[in-house]
């Protein structure tokens, strides 16, 4: 018989391989180091948003061994149906191998409603196809579906004094959705009959389905024949139209660069590098053009943020930046000493008014600062100006003088063949690419934290660690901000060297 659950049948409508995959060669998945932070995420807003209608139950039970208890589950749930209680939450229906967990099984009239819960801001088909498979299996177990709803997060929503959770979910009727997609649901089944029944890999080819509606876990194993790099390291091409090239046989860089389709300078600048070996191009005009926009004293600036999709603070949204950690280096004068400081607020408290304090007492007025990518940085900087007018005068300083060190690299001032290979210009690629053996500069030598994601993960969790593991994740952090920006302090210095 086939088993299914909601996330299986969303796989199995996304790529039936993807759901054979995941059943039979799991291994082969390469893991998202952001996907628990999300599932997690996702879990707290699942809990906040069943207390949404008032009083409800909730069914949820576990084995001794910590496993869900769905049987437990189904039972509990029929009992509640038939007690007519109004909310039940992760109610619990299995038809003939057919499982699910509805989020909040609402009374309504002489049947219930759906209610779907997503950390999303905005509705998309795939919740139409999760709740079509829950309308699917509730009906065939009888009961009366009468609506069928998206629970999703309020984007717009700015969060006062206390968190009001009617403001914060908006409710999205789902029934246009549903009702196609639930045509389909007995065919897809069938299909997903056929192809469990499988004894090797499904013969289903890469397509649009690899990243919609989810970048796909297991695109590596499905590309380990292409060639690296192929057309889909091609810098800032569509995701379609490189399919699009690979459908057509246009597959690798030396396939593409003389198919005489790509018109795209960069591209086929990076395709040139990647097919020969050229020296590195310089344009020492347009990299002192850059470098005669930056001034003494000359700071070099980096936050770190996090992303909180239930706003804990006065005046934030769903999903702000919050800004958390900063690090600053910094040359007052030519040929001077390289300087630094750094800020890390404490876990579990706001964060914005001392690290503005701080960063105006770091950064004087009127002298030129620097970020890699500055649009992300000065978006941070405007935000806090906004929610601490008393300092706006001087972060907006902070804001105007910001110079961004992406510049000389997306303009193509500076190339070579290791940034084409990378195939973009973000200073994880531009790094290595310009100083492959310092083991000073290699994100890899540092301990817990690589990455912004890593960051923006393990700084929430701080205040929950003992106190031992707390002072070793803060130094982490450090660590890893403080290479951002002495990453950029020596970009500029290999400028400078090479538009002598
Ligand atoms: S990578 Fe694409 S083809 Fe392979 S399993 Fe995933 S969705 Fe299917």
């Amino acid at each position: 018989m086939l088993y299914l659950s909601k996330s299986k049948y969303c796989n199995l409508w996304q790529c039936p391989k993807l759901l054979w995959l995941n059943k039979f060669k799991p291994e082969e998945k390469t893991e998202d180091p952001a996907l628990q932070a999300r599932f997690d995420e996702g879990n707290v807003v699942g809990d906040l948003a069943m207390g949404l209608f008032g009083d409800f139950v909730e069914v949820t039970s576990f084995k001794d061994d910590g496993k869900l208890d769905l049987d437990e589950m189904m039972r509990l749930t029929q009992q509640y149906i038939d007690e007519g209680v109004e909310n039940i939450c992760e109610a619990s229906f299995s038809y003939n191998g057919l499982y699910c967990a509805v989020d909040i099984l609402r009374k309504d009239g002489d049947g219930y409603a759906i209610y779907e819960v997503k950390s999303s801001t905005e509705e998309k088909y795939i919740y139409g196809v999760d709740i079509s498979y829950q309308k699917y299996v509730l009906e065939h177990c009888g009961v009366n579906v009468t609506g069928t709803y998206l629970v999703c997060i309020d984007s717009s929503y700015i969060r006062g004094d206390e968190l009001e959770i009617d403001k914060l979910f908006k409710i999205i009727d789902m029934a246009p959705f549903v009702d196609i997609e639930i045509q389909n649901v007995p065919s897809l089944l069938r299909r997903a009959e056929e192809v469990m029944a499988l004894k090797d890999d499904p013969d289903i080819d890469i397509g649009l389905q690899c990243e919609d509606p989810y970048d796909c876990a297991f695109w590596n194993y499905c590309t380990k024949h292409l060639p690296s790099p192929s057309v889909f390291n091609l810098y800032r091409l569509p995701f379609k139209k490189k399919i699009d090239y690979y459908y057509q046989g246009l597959i690798s860089h030396n396939d593409l660069l003389f198919s005489g389709k790509i018109s795209n300078e960069m591209q086929i600048r990076q395709m040139m590098f990647t097919t020969t070996n050229q020296e590195p191009y310089i344009d020492k005009d347009g990299i002192r053009d850059f470098l005669d926009t930056l001034s003494y004293p000359l700071y070099f600036l980096d936050f770190e943020t996090m992303q909180q999709v239930i706003p804990q603070y006065k005046g934030t949204s769903p999903y702000d930046q919050i800004p958390f950690q900063y690090s600053l280096h910094y040359i007052e004068h030519e040929g001077g000493e390289l300087k630094h400081k750094e800020f890390l607020a404490e876990s579990g408290v706001d964060p914005r008014r001392a690290l503005a304090e701080q960063l105006c007492e770091d950064i004087p007025m009127n002298v030129c600062v620097t970020a890699y990518n500055k649009g992300f940085e000065c978006g941070r900087i405007r935000e806090l100006a906004r929610a601490f007018p008393d300092l706006a005068t001087h972060l907006l300083n902070i804001n105007d003088n910001m110079a961004d060190f992406l510049v000389p690299f997306r303009s193509g001032y500076y190339y070579n063949k290791a940034m084409a290979m990378g195939g973009n210009f973000s200073i994880k690629t531009v790094l290595p690419a310009l100083f492959p053996n310092d083991p000073e500069l290699d994100y890899h030598n540092l301990e817990g934290v690589h990455n912004g994601t890593e960051a923006m993960t393990i700084f929430p969790r701080i205040k929950d660690l003992p106190p031992e593991e707390q002072e070793k994740a803060r130094h982490n952090l450090l660590k890893y901000c403080e290479l951002d920006t002495y990453a950029m302090v020596k970009l500029w210095e290999d400028l400078e060297r090479v538009a002598k």
